[in-house]
C-alpha cells in the first residue's frame, strides 16, 4: 500500500525524522489559508499524488507570496502528472501540500527497503540525490551506496556511520544523521514497510539535515496488524478494479490486452498468460481467484472482467480442492447475472471434470469448451482478434 508525501511526513515526525511542516488544501483559496499558518517567508506547493518524478512534472513550485502560493495551487490542482511511474493515463492531482520552503545546499537520497535475496534490510543512500537519481543510478551507480542490516541485529551506529562517511554527510552532522536514520528504521520495522524513503534528504545553509520528500510503502500482507495505516489509504489513488477485486480476495492486475483471464491459483495464472502470448494474444489482466473459488467469488470476478477492453474471457480452472461442477455452478450463474456479451472459452480440468462440461453443455450458453490448455488459449486469441 502507498500513501502520499504528507502522510508519509506526519509518519517521520512522529518518529522524529526532522522534516517541514505543512498542510493539504483541495482548492487555492484553502492553499492560501494553509500557508497563512506557516510562519515560513517562502513557500512549496506540492502535487499530492501517489507518484514520483512531481517536481520534472511541474507539480512541486516554490512560491514567495501567498499570491504565488495561490497562482501555484491553481496550476497544480487538477493537472494529470504522465511518467514511467504513472503509465499511459497518468495521476490526476486532487490535493497539494503547502510546506515552508529550505534553502538547499545539497541534496542526498536515503532509503531503506527490503532485500529479498539476502533477507534482509538494505540501506540504499547516495551524495547525489535529488530528482536525477533514477538516472545517477544507470550511469553512475559506484555513487550509490548500499549496506545490509540483519532484522536479527537491527541497524548498529557503525553502519549508519558507515553510509554518512560514504555519501558525504559532514563531519558535524553525523550524529544527527545516524539519529535520523535510526528513526527511519524503526519506523519500517514497526510498521511493516516494504520502502522509506527520503529524496532528497537535504542539508541546509543553516546546517540542518532535513526531509523534504517522503515516499512510505507498506507490505499489504501485514496491513491487517496495522489498522492505523489502513486508514491513510487513499482510494481515489488507486486502480478502482483493483480495489473492487481486494474486497473480494481475488488477487488482481490490470494489464493492457484484450483477453480477460479466471484462473486459480497464481502459477497457472502465469502459465495462462504466458501461453496467451505464445499464440500471439495479450491478456487484459491477471486473475487469480485462489484455491477456495465459490460462486459469489466467481460472479465478482466476472464483474471485474467485464470491461469494454475485454473482447474475450479465458477460463482456466484446475480442479484440485475445488471442484469442476462447482466451479461450472459458478461460471453459469454469474454468466448469467453479468449478462455477458463477449465470446467465453472455457477450460476445465480435474475433480469432477464431467459433471462440470454437461453443467456447462445444458446451460445454454455460447460457451467454448475446450479439452486443453493449448487450444483454449488459441481460441481465446482467435476470438479476441
Ligand atoms: P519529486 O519530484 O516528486 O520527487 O518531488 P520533491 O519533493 O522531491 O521535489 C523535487 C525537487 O524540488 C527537489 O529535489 C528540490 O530540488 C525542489 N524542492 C522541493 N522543495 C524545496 C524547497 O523547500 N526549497 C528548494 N529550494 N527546493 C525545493
Ligand atoms: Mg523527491
Amino acid at each position: 500500500m502507498k500513501i502520499h508525501e504528507y502522510q508519509a511526513k506526519e509518519l517521520f515526525a512522529s518518529y522524529g525524522v526532522a522534516t517541514q511542516q505543512g498542510y493539504v488544501a483541495y482548492t487555492k483559496e484553502e492553499a492560501v489559508e494553509c500557508a497563512k499558518k506557516l510562519s515560513d517567508k517562502a513557500y512549496v506547493v506540492k502535487a499530492q499524488a501517489h507518484c514520483g518524478g512531481r517536481g520534472k512534472a511541474g507539480g512541486v513550485k516554490l512560491a514567495r507570496s501567498l499570491a504565488e502560493v495561490e497562482s501555484a495551487a491553481d496550476k497544480i490542482l487538477g493537472m494529470r502528472i504522465i511518467n514511467r511511474q504513472t503509465g499511459a493515463e497518468g495521476k490526476l492531482v486532487r490535493k497539494v501540500l503547502v510546506t515552508g520552503a529550505v534553502n538547499i545546499k545539497k541534496e542526498y537520497y536515503l532509503s531503506l527497503a527490503v532485500d529479498n535475496e539476502n533477507a534482509s534490510v538494505i540501506i540504499i543512500a547516495s551524495g547525489a540525490g535529488g530528482t536525477e537519481i533514477e538516472e545517477i543510478a544507470a550511469t553512475k551507480p559506484e555513487l550509490i551506496v548500499k549496506q545490509l542490516v540483519s532484522p536479527v541485529t537491527g541497524l548498529r551506529d557503525y553502519e549508519a556511520r558507515y553510509v554518512a562517511k560514504k555519501i558525504g554527510i559532514p563531519k558535524e552532522n553525523t550524529k544527527e544523521f545516524i539519529a535520523m536514520l535510526k528513526n527511519m528504521y524503526k519506523l519500517f520495522i514497526d510498521k511493516d514497510c516494504s520502502l522509506v524513503e527520503i529524496n532528497p534528504l537535504v542539508e541546509t545553509e543553516e546546517g540542518k539535515l532535513i526531509a523534504i520528500d517522503g515516499k512510505v510503502n507498506f507490505d499489504d500482507n501485514a496491513l491487517f496488524r496495522h489498522p492505523d495505516i489502513v486508514e491513510l489509504r487513499d482510494v481515489d489513488e488507486e486502480n478502482p478494479k483493483e480495489y473492487e477485486a481486494g474486497k473480494h480476495d481475488l488477487n488482481y492486475v490490470s494489464l493492457d490486452g484484450s483477453i480477460g483471464c479466471m484462473v486459480n491459483g497464481a502459477g497457472l495464472a502465469m502459465a495462462t498468460m504466458d501461453i496467451i502470448h505464445a499464440f500471439g494474444g495479450e491478456p487484459a489482466n491477471f486473475l487469480d481467484v485462489g484455491g477456495t473459488a465459490t460462486t459469489e467469488r466467481v460472479t465478482a470476478a466476472f464483474k471485474i472482467l467485464s470491461d469494454p477492453s475485454v473482447k474475450a474471457i479465458l477460463v482456466n480452472i484446475f480442479g484440485g480442492i475445488v471442484k469442476c461442477d462447482v466451479i461450472a455452478e459458478g461460471i453459469v450463474i454469474a454468466a448469467r447475472e453479468v449478462g455477458l456479451n463477449v465470446p467465453l472459452i472455457v477450460r476445465l480440468d480435474g475433480t469432477n471434470v464431467e459433471k462440470g462440461k454437461s453443467i456447462l453443455k445444458e446451460s445454454g450458453l455460447k460457451i467454448y469448451a475446450c479439452d486443453d490448455l493449448r487450444s483454449a488459449a488459441k481460441k481465446a486469441v482467435e476470438m479476441a482478434h
